[in-house]
């Protein structure tokens, strides 16, 4: 839903382009005051969002008394100029932060008020006094460093820093160190008020030149050279900028450190202690380990370390260490066993700090990168120009950028920490939906090529179809039917559960295309895939009306060069109207004569280029995308902001729900016999070893390979079991399906080839193993490959038995066939991460995407509409720093049309 502030700024922008006639609306302006206002307050957060829906509305009310055109340009201009935040709020002078502040900026001139309205006419509403507007607050105190050392030239090439000893801290920190309890007070944080953190948007010239520093060298870093920054380097940390990104994976909380005599059994915490012995024992098995008793002043501890030897040459006695993890009671005595440990900074103690936890590289010690960061941070963060005009920050409550920056590294307690984060998340979801909704205004300017059709035509080939569709798939259809009619191209997304019958939508925009002359071209992910629907598709189209001339054609990588040769022919020549294939489409040589309508299947497996390879194709052909993974729509509108959407959300009639079980590995052999049982009714099988990381990828065909002769010989021995995993070549993963589509294969063993869309509805099990690997949206796509014909269908999965989080997720599994809400489960159980990275195979863009959650989404959706309806090239002069962050998304993250 489009925010009521994008609304009355599409309805303002629509009056001044209609020469301000009061006709935007019908029956004016005023008269769609009161709706607005309803929903607007609704959307308002803060005192201010409520002042301004009221000052709105009375230039709104006044203006139809607004006589002369010159008025109402200017009042409509001042609305949209108040809406961006270019004109600032009616100030009252008494405002007491404003008055208490001797360099707060003087109040803004009050806007103009429109003039004197009629008698008739209702008068705009007194303003209510404005908040404080709050000066930017200081830079931050100079914090202490470590003493400055001239003898090193590059201080942070460690060598030994974890080997410290008391001594060494001492000289650090200068100050005479004894091993005893710490006292800790947790300082009491002042809840953050989030508007203080502003900084002054700085000139685009001042900006620029900011954003240029920032992305030299890490090398530019005092004391940081050559070995450091490949040290750095290695953590996909090359410039300061990235450096200012890489966020810490974990935080350790020191505000909340207990000492000993405060732990109980059970408990997990941190706890500081000295330690007074270090012991290399032998366990029962011959395994060494390391037993460490630790001394804190209160009580004493005793730490095992099973497995890393090497650790005997970081301990000395009198070492300082913090360690978090699991307290244990053994023989009366408190035990941890391989905690989280790390030396002790008393720079971190004595603050009390929430310290930051970062990933590290042989080499670079965690304190080294704290210090490191810490310099940048200091040096840097604020140096981020803001980009996000204020209109925006007011709006939606964030944070300024440069105290976000600083507090994801550094923060003053977990309070501060969200509110970067949601700053932070927000941006990433804002600047990113900028530059969607840039590149679609970019293809919408060049001409398309209209393609209409007739009423009677489609009647009659919606007549030839094997089954009435369903009102998804007709609503859908006249979506795509109104786009392709359109002299712009259509860039629709098709958002599908598997099953919910995408093929039928895309055989008819294709019997459309080619039944005016135009050609079609549609991309699959696999041959086998492509070979499906060449057979399905070419089937529908065929039987269309006229259709009996209609050259449908399969190109893939196995076809052969003769075809192949004929077939780049016929499309040149334009006597082929249909092409269905693989990445093979979009390989030199291929050109058509007349494309108009281009289909992607499953379009996440494809990147960018190969997308835009089949686009270019064509002279700006319609594009349709389609995807059988659900998406939360709310994320959706996001993620393919530069995309129409269209949802089936209906399944066919008569589909059974498939029944889907989680078993203990234990209960296999019994898996194994109910798949027996289905076998000797004739049915068929699938059993899915899934392929999990490309680092797994030889394990995990390697799994399916040996559980492949396995089942062959000893459990499925009566039947034939085929193999299909993703090294084999394209003819022999294609020898296998097509057997196991005429069923002389029963039961197919298989990696996660088989995620995309095979169709053998005499398929009726499929048994995952390890499907707590998996998303849920994954593991439904998988289970969509049996349900598909007449027989009752069953899911199988198995889990370790230990993992309890992910047992919960799959129980939803168990529970709902509604792919939708699978998604929405999996992105409140596991954050968006997964969700994100859909878009495109290359994973996921979001860096914080386990941070953004739904609000932030709606929030950065609508603020994002709401400038780019006002200012869509961002000229505007305080959107210039914003079109700046946004062309570097659209160049780093390329040119993601789909
Ligand atoms: P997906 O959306 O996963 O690509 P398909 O297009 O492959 O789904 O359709 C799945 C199955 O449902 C196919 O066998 C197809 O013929 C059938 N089907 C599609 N639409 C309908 C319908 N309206 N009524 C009955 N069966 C349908
Ligand atoms: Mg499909």
């Amino acid at each position: 839903m489009p925010s009521a502030l994008e609304t009355l700024v599409k309805i303002l922008k629509l009056e001044q382009d209609t020469g301000y006639k009061n006709t935007a609306v019908i029956g004016g302006l005023q008269s769609y005051a009161g709706n607005w206002q309803r929903e607007a307050h609704q959307q308002a957060k803060r005192p201010e969002h409520h002042q301004l829906v009221d000052e709105l509305i009375g230039y709104l009310e006044a203006y139809p008394s607004l006589e002369a055109t010159e008025a109402r340009h200017d009042a409509i201009k001042h609305m949209l100029g108040r809406i961006m935040g270019r004109i600032p709020g009616p100030t009252v002078a008494t405002s007491t932060l404003a008055s208490a502040s001797p360099d707060a900026a003087p109040p803004p001139p009050l806007p103009p008020a429109p003039p004197p309205p009629t008698a008739s006419a209702q008068t705009p509403p007194p303003r209510p006094s404005a908040p404080p507007r709050t000066p930017p607050s200081p830079p931050p105190a100079p914090r202490s460093r470590r003493k400055p050392d001239p003898d090193e030239d590059e201080l942070f090439e460690d060598s030994g820093e974890e080997l410290e000893t008391s001594e060494d801290i001492e000289d650090l920190f200068g100050v005479e160190f004894r091993p005893v309890a710490p006292h800790i007070e947790t300082p009491a944080v002042p809840p953050v008020s989030p508007r203080r953190t502003r900084q002054e948007m700085p000139s685009l010239a001042d900006a620029v030149r900011h954003m240029q520093e920032l992305r030299v060298s890490t090398t530019q870093l005092h004391k940081v050279g050559k070995i450091m920054a490949e040290k750095l380097q290695k953590l996909g940390i090359e410039t300061i900028e990235e450096m200012i990104y890489t966020f810490p994976r974990r935080f350790d909380d020191y505000t909340r450190m207990r000492t000993l005599n405060q732990v109980q059994q059970g408990e997990v915490v941190t706890v500081a202690a000295a330690v007074e012995s270090i012991v290399r024992k032998q366990g029962k098995g011959g395994q060494p380990y390391l037993l460490l008793t630790l001394d804190d002043g209160t009580n004493c501890l005793q730490v095992t370390f099973f497995g890393q030897p090497w650790l005997q040459r970081q301990f000395k006695r009198d070492s300082q260490l913090v360690l978090s993890g699991k307290v244990d009671l053994f023989r009366g005595q408190l035990m941890m066993t391989n905690p989280e440990w790390e030396l002790l900074e008393r720079e971190n103690l004595h603050t009390g700090r929430i310290v930051p936890v970062y990933h590290l590289t042989k080499g670079l010690s965690a304190r080294t990168m704290r210090r490191l960061m810490r310099q940048v941070v200091d040096e840097w963060g604020r140096k981020v120009p803001e980009y996000l005009p204020d209109s925006v920050l007011d709006r939606s409550d964030l944070v300024g950028l440069g105290w976000a920056l600083e507090q994801m590294h550094f923060p003053d307690s977990f309070d501060a920490l969200n509110y970067a984060r949601a700053r932070l998340g927000f941006d990433e979801l804002f600047t990113f939906q900028m530059a969607m909704l840039s590149f679609r205004r970019e293809w919408q300017i060049v001409p398309g090529q209209p393609i209409g059709v007739e009423d009677w035509w489609l009647d009659q080939f919606f007549g030839t179809l094997p089954f009435p569709l369903t009102n998804a798939q007709q609503r859908v259809i006249s979506e795509i039917r109104a786009d392709m009619a359109k002299p712009v191209a259509m860039n629709r997304l098709l958002q599908g559960d598997v099953g919910s019958g995408k093929t039928v939508v895309a055989a008819t925009a294709m019997a459309i295309a080619a039944s005016q002359g135009k050609q079609a071209a549609l991309m699959a992910p696999t041959s086998i895939l492509a070979e499906q629907h060449a057979r399905s598709i070419g089937n529908l189209l065929r039987s269309a009306p006229g259709g009996e001339h209609i050259q449908v054609r399969l190109l893939t990588g196995n076809t052969s060069d003769d075809e192949r040769n004929e077939i780049l022919r016929g499309l040149a020549e334009g006597w082929i109207q249909v092409v269905i294939g693989t990445h093979a489409l979009i390989q030199q040589g291929v050109n058509f004569q007349n494309l108009g309508l281009v289909v992607i299947d499953e379009q996440h497996r494809f990147g960018v280029e190969q997308r835009a390879g089949l686009r270019g194709k064509g002279t700006n052909p319609h594009v349709l995308v389609m995807t059988a993974t659900p998406i939360p729509r709310t994320l959706a509108l996001t993620v393919y902001a530069d995309l129409d959407l269209s949802i089936i959300d209906e399944m066919p009639a008569g589909r059974a729900p498939i029944e889907t079980r989680i078993i203990d590995p234990v209960q296999r052999e019994r898996a194994y016999s109910f798949i027996r049982s289905q076998l000797a009714q004739g049915r068929q099988v699938f059993i899915v070893y899934p392929l999990v990381e490309t680092s797994e990828a030889l394990d995990e065909v390697g799994a399916a390979v040996d559980a492949f002769s396995w089942l062959q010989k000893e459990v499925f021995s009566s039947y034939k079991v085929g193999l299909l995993h993703g090294r084999m070549k394209p003819a022999e993963k294609e020898a296998v399906m097509a057997a196991f589509s005429s069923n002389q294969i029963q039961v197919l063993v298989s990696t996660s080839v088989i995620e995309v869309g095979i169709d053998v509805p005499n398929a009726t099990v499929i048994l995952i193993e390890n499907a707590e690997r998996f998303g849920l949206a994954q593991l439904h796509q998988f289970r969509g490959r049996v349900g598909r014909g007449e027989y009752k269908s069953y899911c199988l999965l198995t889990t370790s038995a230990d993992n309890l989080e992910a047992e919960q997720r799959l129980k939803a599994l168990e529970e709902t066939m509604d792919g939708f809400k699978l998604a929405e489960i999996d992105w409140n159980m596991r954050g968006s991460g997964d969700l994100l990275g859909l878009r495109q195979s290359g994973g996921s863009q979001f860096r914080l995407a386990e941070w953004i959650t739904p609000s932030l989404v709606e929030l950065a959706q609508r603020e994002a509409r709401t400038v780019y309806a006002e200012d869509p090239d961002l000229s505007q002069p305080e959107h210039l720093i914003l079109a700046q962050r946004v062309q570097i998304v659209l160049e780093s993250r390329g040119a993601d049309v789909s």
